[in-house]
C-alpha cells in the first residue's frame, strides 16, 4: 500500500489550478493531513514549490511515475478543518487559486516557503519562530556535589512558580549556564513555547455594568433570542449615529461568553480598532486578541497562535480577522457594515459579509451587521425578511442629530473667493475656536494640489506607467503616482509635451491645511491622511491627542469620518464631496449618502449640540438633500427603485471580469474572446439569466504599464453560473489566451477594478 497526497501548488493560475498526486515518503507518513502544507518537486525542472494537501488516499497499485513529496511543515502550520473549508469556499466562490486562498486565511508569519538545509530542499518558516524557553522543576536538587547559591535560588523560584521563562529567571539573576547545569542534573526540564504578547497591557480592566436604554434593551432582547436559538442567524442592527450600537454589542458579547462561546468583532478600518479594543478590554479583560494589518508580522503571528490555542474569547480586527482560527464562535459582528473595506480588492476578492455568513452557518452562530446607513443590499435582505431587522431610532440620551446646512460653492466663486474653504465655514470655525469647541473637517483627497495641467496644450501630467494624473506632494517636493508609487522629482514647471507653463490646480488635505492656518492663525490643526499616519500606531496617538483637546481642528480623509466618538466636537465640515457624488460605479450615491451621514454623526454626541456644513456646487442635489435631512429611509426608497429599474444588486449579481496585459490590442481581443466563449457556453443553458456588457477600458486604462479592459456581467451568482464561468476560464486557458491577458474576476465591484 502506498499513501498518495493530492495537492494544489503555489503560483498556479485560475485557468489552471489542478490537483497533482505525489507519493508520501515513509518518513512523512503519519505527519500529513488534509490541510497540511508541503513542499513538492514541480514541473520539468522539479523546482521545489509550496503546496497544500487536499486529500490523502491509500492505493495498492499507484501509478509508477509519481514524484515524491520533499518535506512537510509542522502540524501547527496545518489548516484546521474549519480553515480548510473556508479555503474551499473562497476558491469556489471567488475564482482564486487554492493556494491564494491558503495565503489569505493564514497570516504571513505563519506561512512556510521553500528553503535548503544540508543541501536538500526543506520547508522554511517565513519568520524566525518567536518562541521562548520555559523551565519546570522535575527533580530534587542533590546536596552532593554541593550546589551553588544560584542553583538553589533557581530551584526555590521554581518551587514558588509552576514554570518560568528564561527571561524571567535571568531577571532574578539566574544565568543560562546555571539553568543548563540544572537541566543536565535532571532537576529542571526545559521546553520551547510561543511567546505570549499582551499588546494592550496598559489598558486597565474596569468591568462596569452597562445599563441599556429601553430602546437598546429591546434591540438586545431580539438579538439575544437569535443568539440563544442554536441556529445560524443573521440580523441587521440599524441604528442612527450615536444610538449606542456599541453598548448593544457589549451586552451580546457578555451573553455569548456566558454561553461558553466566542465572539468575533470586525471594524472597517485599522484606525477604529484601538477604540473598540479599549472598550472591550476594559470590560472583558485579557482574553482578547487582535488581527489587523498594522501589527508587525511577529505580533500578528503571536496573536494568531493565541487564538489558535484557544486563549482568546474575543477577537477584534479588520477584514482578514474573519479568518481568525477561533473555534466555537457564537457571535460575529460587522460594525459599519456598509464600508467597502470589507471587500478585498486582490485575490481572493472576497467579501467579509459572505465569509461571515459561511462561518455562522458552520458554527450555528449569530451574525450582526451594524450600521446607521446599511448597504442597500443588506437593508433589502432585512426588509424582505431574510435577515432580522432591529432598529435604534434615537440617539442615546435623546441628543438631537446635528443640523445640516449647505454652502453653495458657485456663489462663493462668484463672490470672488478662490479658496477651497468658504467664508461661511471659516467664520463657523472661528466661532468654535472662540468657544473652545472642536471641529472636524472631512476632505476626501490626500496630497496638496491634485494635478498639474499645461496652460497651453491643456494636457494633464500623468504617470508613465498608469493612466492617472500624478499628485503633487508639497512636503516631499515631488509628484507621486497614488497607484504605482512612481515619483517625479524635481517638480516640473513646464509641460513635457509642449513646454507651456504648468498650472497646479485642484486641492488636497495639505493645501486646505495651509488655507486654514492662514485664515485662523493660532488654531491648532491636526491633519490625518495616509501620508501623516504612516508610522505605527499613528492613528491611535493622533486620536488620543485630539480627544485630549490638544488640537482645535481635525482635518482628514475618510478616516476621520467613521465611528469616532469625541464629546467636544460640535462642528463638522465636508469638502470636496461632489467628486464622490459624480463618481463612477453604481454605488456612488450610496457611498456619498453614507459618508455624509457618518461624518455629520461625529458631531454633537455629548452635551453640546452639533452642526454640519457641506460645501458643494449642487446643494439642490436630491442625494445631498436626503443626506442633510439624515433621512436614510427616504434614501433607501429612492436607491432601491433605481437598482430595480436599472438592474443592479440586489436585483442581480454584478460581476466584473478584468483583463490585463502588455499589448493593448491583444488584451482587448482576449477580453472579446472571453465574452464570446461565455456567450456560447450560456447559450447551452437557455434559462440562465445573464447580460454581458463590454469589453470596455477600465477606469484606469493602464496600470503599472499594463493595459486593462473589463467585461461587466449581470447575472445570478449561483452554483450553475459559477460552473459556467469555470468552463469559460478553462476554455480561455485551452485557447492560450492567458498569454495575451490575465484574468481576474470580482463579484464585489461596483463597476471597476
Ligand atoms: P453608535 O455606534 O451607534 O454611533 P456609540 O455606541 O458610539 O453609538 O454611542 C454613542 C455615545 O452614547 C457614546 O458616547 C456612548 O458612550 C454613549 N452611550 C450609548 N449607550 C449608552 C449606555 N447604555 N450607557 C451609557 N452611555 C451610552
Ligand atoms: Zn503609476
Amino acid at each position: 500500500m502506498a499513501t498518495i497526497a493530492k495537492v494544489a501548488v503555489n503560483d498556479a493560475t485560475i485557468h489552471f489550478d489542478k490537483l497533482y498526486s505525489y507519493l508520501v515518503p515513509g518518513e512523512l507518513a503519519g505527519r500529513l493531513w488534509p490541510g497540511g502544507i508541503v513542499l513538492v518537486p514541480f514541473g520539468r525542472g522539479n523546482r521545489p514549490r509550496m503546496a497544500v494537501v487536499l486529500e490523502l488516499t491509500q492505493e495498492s497499485d499507484p501509478p509508477t511515475r509519481l514524484k515524491t513529496l520533499l518535506d512537510a511543515a509542522p502540524e501547527d502550520a496545518r489548516l484546521t478543518p474549519d480553515l480548510l473549508s473556508l479555503v474551499r469556499f473562497l476558491r469556489e466562490r471567488y475564482f482564486c487559486t487554492w493556494y491564494e486562498a491558503v495565503k489569505a486565511v493564514i497570516p504571513y508569519g505563519a506561512q512556510y516557503c521553500p528553503g535548503v538545509e544540508d543541501g536538500r530542499p526543506v520547508v522554511k518558516s517565513r519568520l524566525a519562530r518567536p518562541t521562548e524557553r520555559v523551565y519546570h522543576l522535575v527533580g530534587a536538587l542533590a546536596e552532593k556535589p554541593k550546589p551553588g547559591p544560584r542553583q538553589r535560588m533557581a530551584v526555590e523560584l521554581l518551587q514558588q512558580n509552576e514554570s518560568m521563562t528564561q527571561h524571567e529567571l535571568e531577571q532574578q539573576g539566574v544565568s543560562r549556564t546555571t539553568l543548563d547545569a540544572l537541566c543536565a542534573k535532571g532537576v529542571l526540564r526545559v521546553s520551547e513555547r510561543y511567546k505570549s504578547l499582551d499588546l494592550f497591557s496598559q489598558i486597565p480592566y474596569e468591568p462596569r455594568p452597562v445599563e441599556l436604554s429601553a430602546e437598546q434593551q429591546a434591540a438586545c432582547d431580539q438579538l439575544e433570542a437569535d443568539l440563544l436559538s442554536g441556529e445560524p442567524r443573521a440580523a441587521l442592527l440599524y441604528g442612527v449615529t450615536g444610538s449606542g450600537k456599541t453598548s448593544v454589542f457589549v451586552k451580546l458579547i457578555e451573553k455569548t461568553l456566558a454561553m461558553g462561546r466566542k465572539a468575533l468583532v470586525l471594524v472597517p478600518e485599522i484606525g477604529l480598532t484601538p477604540q473598540m479594543i479599549r472598550r472591550l478590554k476594559a470590560l472583558f479583560g485579557n482574553r482578547l486578541a487582535v488581527q489587523h494589518s498594522a501589527l508587525n508580522n511577529t505580533e500578528r503571528l503571536l496573536q494568531w497562535r493565541m487564538i489558535q490555542r484557544g486563549e482568546a474569547d474575543i477577537v477584534v480586527g479588520t477584514r482578514s480577522a474573519i479568518f481568525a482560527p477561533l473555534s466555537n464562535i457564537g457571535l460575529i459582528i460587522l460594525d459599519e457594515e456598509q464600508e467597502h473595506t470589507y471587500q478585498s480588492e486582490s485575490a481572493p476578492r472576497y467579501s467579509a459579509h459572505d465569509v461571515a455568513k459561511k462561518r455562522v452557518a458552520a458554527e450555528k452562530a449569530l451574525l450582526v451587521f451594524a450600521s446607521a446607513t446599511p448597504r442597500t443590499e443588506t437593508m433589502f435582505a432585512a426588509r424582505s425578511g431574510r435577515i432580522r431587522l432591529v432598529t435604534l431610532r434615537e440617539r442615546y440620551g435623546g441628543r438631537p442629530l446635528p443640523t445640516v446646512e449647505f454652502v453653495d460653492m458657485r456663489a462663493e466663486l462668484a463672490a470672488g473667493n478662490p479658496r477651497e474653504l468658504s467664508a461661511r465655514l471659516i467664520s463657523e470655525l472661528a466661532e468654535n475656536l472662540q468657544r473652545g469647541e472642536q471641529s472636524i473637517l472631512l476632505l476626501n483627497r490626500r496630497g496638496y494640489n491634485t494635478v498639474a495641467i499645461c496652460s497651453d496644450c491643456g494636457e494633464v501630467l500623468k504617470c508613465p506607467n498608469c493612466s492617472v494624473p500624478l499628485v503633487y506632494h508639497k512636503n516631499r517636493q515631488m509628484l507621486l503616482c497614488h497607484h504605482c508609487g512612481h515619483q517625479l522629482q524635481p517638480v516640473p514647471g513646464l509641460c513635457p509635451s509642449c513646454g507651456g507653463k504648468l498650472l497646479y490646480s485642484g486641492f488636497g488635505t495639505q493645501r486646505v491645511e495651509e488655507e486654514l492656518a492662514a485664515a485662523l492663525p493660532g488654531a491648532r490643526i491636526l491633519r490625518m491622511d495616509q501620508d501623516s499616519t504612516m508610522q505605527k500606531n499613528a492613528h491611535e496617538r493622533m486620536f488620543t491627542r485630539f480627544a485630549r483637546q490638544e488640537y482645535d481642528i481635525l482635518l482628514g480623509t475618510q478616516m476621520v469620518a467613521k465611528g469616532l466618538d469625541f464629546e467636544k466636537v460640535t462642528l463638522v465640515g465636508v469638502l470636496g464631496i461632489d467628486s464622490m457624488l459624480f463618481g463612477q460605479g453604481f454605488r456612488s450615491y450610496e457611498n456619498t449618502f453614507s459618508l455624509i451621514t457618518q461624518v455629520v454623526g461625529r458631531g454633537g454626541r455629548a452635551e453640546l449640540p452639533g452642526r454640519a456644513l457641506i460645501q458643494t456646487a449642487v446643494p439642490e442635489h436630491p442625494v445631498l438633500q436626503l443626506a442633510a435631512g439624515q433621512d436614510y429611509e427616504a434614501f433607501y426608497q429612492e436607491e432601491i427603485a433605481f437598482r430595480k429599474l436599472c438592474l443592479y444588486p440586489p436585483y442581480c449579481a454584478f460581476c466584473v471580469v478584468g483583463f490585463s496585459g502588455s499589448q493593448d490590442g491583444a488584451v482587448f481581443a482576449a477580453a472579446h474572446r472571453f465574452g464570446s466563449i461565455l456567450a456560447e457556453q450560456a447559450a447551452r443553458q437557455p434559462r440562465l439569466p445573464l447580460r454581458v456588457l463590454g469589453p470596455t477600458p477600465m477606469n484606469i486604462a493602464m496600470l503599472n504599464g499594463k493595459y486593462r479592459y473589463k467585461l461587466t456581467l449581470k447575472c445570478r451568482n449561483d452554483a450553475a453560473f459559477r460552473a459556467l464561468m469555470r468552463q469559460t476560464l478553462e476554455e480561455y486557458g485551452e485557447q492560450k489566451l492567458p498569454a495575451r491577458a490575465s484574468v481576474a474576476i470580482d463579484f464585489n465591484s461596483d463597476g471597476d477594478m
